[in-house]
């Protein structure tokens, strides 16, 4: 991380690879003027961008060697990424990690930075490496002479990465996530230094404005929650009563107006503001208090005109009416579409702006 700069032009580094040579690649954004083969560049490097990024990768070597003391030596690195802003580590783990985990493998990392270790990098033969039991990649080709980079006792891994000089210069360390990538492979995010104090100040201002929001003092805020969801919880079931109630004495009225004709009980009516799938609902109970008797509901909005017709089960039982076929009569009065069961039929179409008519009509486009 850092810029380069030509008499020509400003470069913006956004990383780097490694070329087939073994020669440090670096990709850069071009911010002004132009770059050619053969300029003469000065590069330079963001120290602060590189520390936070050393903060981070340091930081992960104790992770590593933190998950193999909680989890177990079946834990094996299989990526990692680091940035100024966060880390992260793949690994291979079979199960989730709880949160007593989590907490666990948090605190034994801060406490290697509380030791503030000294952070060493020694060339070795691989074999004596090997031998001294330093952490390599599995699969990873490694030369015959290889680096190794120490934290204290606490962690000795084949790295050529850059590291701080002591681990004390992490700061802080807090893991922010813990997920599965893969079947048996988990990731953790953590972030160190500065990014884990705003982590954590972001976390408290959120607790502060929820705090705020619902009037509480710091330890009420759960009893308070938990008391107002309880309160919620008796709204949302009054007004589930109050619907019950309302549609009860709804149904009510609408028998209230039932008339004869001819041999059959009938009733029709427009209801304001109800969906198709409510007046259905009225219509199944308005046709049981109505064994011998056809109801039918309508409504119209949003462009929409919808009927529900509903036959009781006595003129079922005696083959005399079905809402179905009764549902295509007034299809074909209305110019919608619909049909059902015998018990239940539903008809739909446009709004022609002639509700209260056709509900006026309603016996003649039946029965007549
Ligand atoms: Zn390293």
């Amino acid at each position: 991380m850092g810029a380069i700069e030509s008499k020509d032009g400003s470069l913006k580094v956004e990383g780097t690879v490694k070329a087939f040579n073994k020669a440090t690649v670096h990709r850069c954004q071009v911010i002004s003027g132009t770059i050619k083969v053969g300029d003469q560049v000065s590069a330079m490097v963001d120290c602060q961008a590189r520390l936070a990024t050393a903060r981070h990768h340091t930081a992960t070597h104790l992770l590593q060697s933190a998950l193999r003391q909680i989890l177990g030596k079946h834990v094996q690195q299989q990526g990692s990424a680091v940035d100024p802003q966060r880390l992260r580590f793949d690994f291979t783990h079979f199960a989730a990690l709880d949160p007593m985990q989590v907490q666990q493998v948090e605190e034994l990392v801060n406490r290697q930075v509380m030791e503030d270790l000294p952070v060493e990098a020694g060339h070795m033969k691989l074999a004596e490496a090997q031998a001294q039991g330093a952490m390599a990649l599995f699969g990873e080709k490694y030369g015959e002479e290889v680096r190794v980079v120490s934290c204290g006792d606490f962690s000795k891994e084949l790295c050529g990465g850059t590291h701080l000089r002591r681990t004390g210069e992490i700061g802080l360390f807090k893991i922010i996530r813990e997920e599965a990538i893969a079947s048996g492979v988990r990731r953790i995010e953590a972030v160190a230094g500065v990014p884990a104090l705003h982590h954590i100040r972001k976390s408290e201002q959120l607790l502060d404005e929820v705090r705020d929001r619902l009037k509480a003092a710091p330890d009420e805020v759960v009893k308070k929650l938990n008391g107002l969801l309880e309160e919620l919880k008796a709204l949302e079931k009054a007004k589930r009563e109050a619907a019950r109630n309302q549609q009860g004495s709804l149904i009510e009225s609408l028998v209230q107006e039932v008339g004869d004709v001819g041999e059959v009980r009938f009733v029709c009516r427009a209801l304001e503001g109800y969906s198709s799938d409510e007046l259905r609902e009225l219509a199944d109970s308005l046709r049981k208090k109505l064994p011998g008797g056809v109801a039918v509901l309508a409504s119209a909005g949003e462009g929409k005109m919808s009927f529900t017709v509903a036959v009781g089960d006595e003129l079922i039982k005696a083959k005399k009416f079905s809402a179905g076929d009764l549902a295509k009569k007034l299809a074909a009065a209305t110019g919608g579409r619909g049909g059902g069961r015998p018990q239940l039929a539903q008809v739909g179409g446009r709004d022609d702006g002639r509700l209260a008519e056709h509900v006026a009509k309603m016996a003649e486009y039946l029965f007549g």
